[in-house]
């Protein structure tokens, strides 16, 4: 539709209309958190490993050993830091990153973490039919089920990529949550063309995402353009204003990407710091998994 038109003499009705497909509607933003606490806190990890390489069809033995790092190095990191903190988190997980390495999502598990859909083989949405979008994102759900022993009840696409149709599957899934849009930096619901469909976003950011600041591409210009401490001074304001304003703090790190020695720091620091804020008289903060908070938004919103 459209399409032999350019932007600026599209119709009114027409630019209205791709606004408001997916929209933010109310506010899912509670008055106090569990416990007394001031400010929410969700981690979150994407496990990609090898699927970066794979989605693109790419057949590089060196990216692919880059993947196998998240799981023999990346993850164990990560998991052992969360438990000498007591603190649980989420990680979205492709189904193929699952088939993979299923002792990885047991761990997981066993340690109190939620493992949450992450699509296929970290496939673009946006380039799907919708009949393979919806297979995919089921048989995502059911591959994590199997090896977890509990159904997902959360999204989080694939490089936050999201088709026309993804809400729409999501809602039909009975899912939850989704953590994949931008529209806030505290919880909201996600409206339809206008109306309240019951999923709550969780919304992301790039700023909020080791990934930006640390990807790297060989054989071509990128490279990491800011240093560990830059980015823990980020991440750290980030988490300094979502306790000052009483609202969530959301962020997204990679097993690939953080978990070297050099990096890992950054969410040791940052999890020290938000435990520290709790320290005063104002309410600590809640550490919580996606799936929990959106319940609990969901409960007293
Ligand atoms: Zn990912």
């Amino acid at each position: 539709m459209k399409k032999d038109m350019e932007p600026w003499q599209w119709p009114e009705a027409h630019w209205r209309a791709l606004v408001n497909h997916v929209r933010a509607g109310r506010p899912l933003r509670p008055a106090n958190w569990p416990g007394g606490a001031r400010c929410a806190v969700a981690l979150s990890f994407d496990s990609d490993h090898e699927t970066n390489e794979l989605r693109d069809g790419g057949e590089s033995i060196g990216k692919l050993s880059q993947g196998q790092y998240g799981n023999r190095q990346g993850v164990p990191r990560i998991l052992s830091l969360l438990k000498d903190f007591d603190v649980k988190a989420s990680f979205f997980v492709p189904a193929v990153t699952a088939l993979l390495y299923p002792d990885e999502q047991r761990r997981a598990v066993a340690e109190g973490h939620e493992v949450a859909i992450h699509g296929w083989i970290h496939e673009r949405n946006s380039v799907l039919p919708l009949e393979a979008e919806r297979d995919l994102q089921r048989r995502s759900a059911d591959v994590l089920e199997k090896i977890c022993g509990k159904r997902p009840v959360g999204i989080r696409t694939p490089s936050w990529d999201f088709s026309p149709n993804t809400l729409a599957i999501t809602k039909e899934m009975g899912l939850l949550y989704d953590s994949s849009l931008m529209a806030d930096v505290d919880c909201y619901e996600l409206e339809l063309d206008g109306k309240p469909t019951g999923v709550v976003e969780l919304p992301v950011e790039w700023i909020r995402d080791d990934a930006v600041y640390f990807n790297m591409n060989r054989f071509a210009g990128l490279r990491p353009y800011t240093p560990p401490e830059g980015v823990f001074d980020i991440f750290r304001r980030e988490l300094d204003a979502a306790y000052r304003e009483g609202g969530l703090f959301q962020l997204t790190m990679h097993p690939h990407i953080s978990g070297y020695r050099s990096r890992i720091w950054i969410l040791e620091e940052l999890i020290r710091h938000a435990k520290a804020l709790g320290a005063g008289k104002d309410g600590g903060v809640w550490f919580a998994t996606h799936a929990e908070i959106a319940k609990y938004v969901l409960s007293v919103g």
